[in-house]
């Protein structure tokens, strides 16, 4: 699945016009329009961070892991924010969301980690306190 990077430029850029911490690629063109390099180094950086992420998590699969963690980067923007800490499954599960395509938003790096049950339970928490439900359903709400 090939995403178009520039479309999605395009959609997030008019979102982000209405986020109090746009990422700092979308800020500056808010403030001063697209640039032809800075849109194709954007899209270049989303697609190589695409390509590594699906590649970790093609290893992951094949070792049969189930579920993945969403780690966020420093900077992540304030749509992605909320993904943070959140588990989701690699394939289909009745209980746990499937994870959403990687990266989220254009600009943000985070990334998927394995979730161990280990993990979970030395933060004392089960699968219920980190499943991403309700900020999916939040995310598909119209804006
Ligand atoms: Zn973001």
């Amino acid at each position: 699945m090939q995403r178009d990077w520039q479309a999605e430029i395009d959609r997030w850029t008019e979102r982000f016009g209405n986020e109090p911490r746009p990422p700092a690629a979308f800020a500056r063109a808010l403030r001063e329009g697209w640039t032809p390099e800075a849109r194709a180094r954007l899209a270049a950086q989303a697609e190589a961070h695409r390509a590594e992420v699906d590649g970790l998590l093609g290893q992951l699969e094949e070792g049969g892991c189930e579920f993945v963690r969403l780690d966020l980067a420093d900077d992540d923007c304030s749509v992605c924010e909320p993904f943070g800490g959140r588990a989701f499954a690699l394939g289909e599960h009745p209980d746990v969301p499937t994870r959403p395509p990687m990266p989220f938003c254009p600009a943000c790096r985070h990334r998927l980690n394995l979730l161990t049950p280990y993990f979970l339970s030395s933060l004392g928490l089960t699968m219920d306190d980190v499943t991403a439900d309700t900020v999916l359903r939040d995310e598909q709400e119209p804006a």
